[in-house]
């Protein structure tokens, strides 16, 4: 069986899933594993494409010290365990810069040039490198493809990426790039099989999750993101305020006295749902609590998620449809419910019997803006991304690895 790996490798974590390769650049997910706890309490955890267990063991912390042993063990398990020989691997790299518009090969020149990247997402480009970097060591042929969170944004009007400073910075690369592309790409894709005439059209998706965005799609292109220069921008997160005013930065480091990397922690860790509930970055938590500041943090989420579809509205210049992903988009018929009550005046209206049982389409059949749950899989697109690849190589053997 041709296969190939997929790798997400954050700080404390590696997912990775393994996909079989089926007949005109298709795939199937067969694996889905993560090592976790890194540096911690070090685990493997993998499941079969029907759900069976296939692996739950756990390494004294000085066996998986960092995100290299942890790949390494994981690619031991596949290799010597279940037997699978992945013929490419195809990871997940949050920031392609302004460089990378599309999935790229990796060679010794490509990761140098991401690590250029490393000041613009200190803390994913480095974990996201680090795999790719060992495996080049250790197995030199194997293909590796870098699949980016910017890239498919880069189909915007070249004037929605700039911020209003000087433009030698923007030329040294500030400027906004936009983040979950992989997820709207996915999403991008499978609307022409739900609604064909719809993803021609002007949709907004958002990616509601841990980290949450929103994005235009014109025609099945990104026209405008919530998200910026960083990761950091837009809506409120899990652990991320969303858009803040840059005078808040500026009186934490001259009134607060907080250094540089104690502001970035801040803003990356303490703030966003979590820092304005105190209670929880977990929508679930929230929603379960009767703590006035849950229901704050709830209201404040939903609130921006109004106001961001308003302005992305106004950069399509109008709206077709609405679309929910992500792990808050596509399980929580509370805050759809809430997100589409701050719709309303842009004709939505929801159906609360097709939003309980999770329909594909929630809204009502005379509601103007119809919408949607469209279940994101990003890691299907890094490996669809990645076979194509591969198959449109001149020297590509199918076969012979
Ligand atoms: P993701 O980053 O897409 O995996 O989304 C993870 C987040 O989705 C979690 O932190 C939860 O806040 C949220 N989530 C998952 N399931 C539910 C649910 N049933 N209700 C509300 N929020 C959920």
């Amino acid at each position: 069986m041709d296969t190939i790996l997929v790798v997400n490798a954050g700080s404390s974590s590696v997912k990775f899933q393994i996909f079989s390769v089926e007949g005109e650049g298709q795939v199937r997910r067969q694996i889905k594993g993560q090592m976790d706890g890194i540096g911690s309490r070090p685990r493997l955890r993998a499941i079969g494409a029907d759900g069976d267990p296939l692996a739950d063991r756990a390494y004294p912390i000085e066996a998986i010290p960092d995100v290299p042993a942890a790949m390494s063990i994981a690619g031991e398990w596949l290799r010597n365990e279940i037997r699978i020989n992945p013929m490419a691997v195809g990871h997940r790299v949050v920031h392609g810069g302004s460089d990378y518009d599309r999935p790229v090969l990796i060679d010794h020149g490509v990761v140098a040039r991401l690590e250029r990247f490393i000041a613009l997402a200190p803390l994913h480009q480095p974990h996201n490198l680090a795999p790719i970097r060992s495996l080049l060591t250790n197995y030199p042929t194997l293909p590796q493809v870098a699949c980016f969170d910017t890239a498919f944004h880069r189909t915007h009007d070249a004037v929605a990426d700039y911020y209003a400073i000087p433009h030698q910075l923007h030329a040294e690369g500030i400027r906004r790039y936009g983040f979950h592309g992989l997820s709207y790409e996915y999403v991008a894709k499978t609307l022409p099989q739900i609604a064909p005439e719809i993803a021609k059209g002007r949709v907004i998706v958002a990616h509601l999750g841990s980290g949450a965005s929103m994005c235009a799609l014109k025609k099945g292109h990104s026209a405008e993101s919530t998200m910026g220069f960083t990761a950091l921008d837009g809506l409120a997160m899990g652990t991320r305020p969303g858009q803040i005013d840059p005078g808040v930065v500026l009186y934490l480091i001259s009134e607060k006295g907080m250094s540089a990397s104690n502001v970035q922690s801040f803003l990356y860790r303490d703030c966003g749902l979590k820092g304005l509930s105190g209670i929880s970055n977990d929508m679930r938590e929230l929603e379960a609590s009767e703590d006035p500041k849950a229901k704050l943090a709830i209201e404040y989420f939903v609130y921006r998620i109004g106001l961001n579809a308003g302005m992305l509205a106004a950069a399509l210049q109008g709206l077709d449809a609405f679309v929910f992903t992500a792990g808050i988009g596509e399980n929580s018929v509370r805050i759809r419910a809430r997100i589409a009550d701050q719709l309303a005046w842009l004709g939505v209206t929801l159906d609360p019997a097709e939003n309980s049982r999770h329909a594909r389409l929630i809204s009502r059949s005379d509601s103007r803006i119809p919408v949607y749950v469209v279940p994101t899989d990003e890691e299907q697109m890094i490996a669809r991304h990645t076979l194509s690849l591969l198959l449109n190589r001149p020297s590509f053997n199918p076969g012979h690895k």
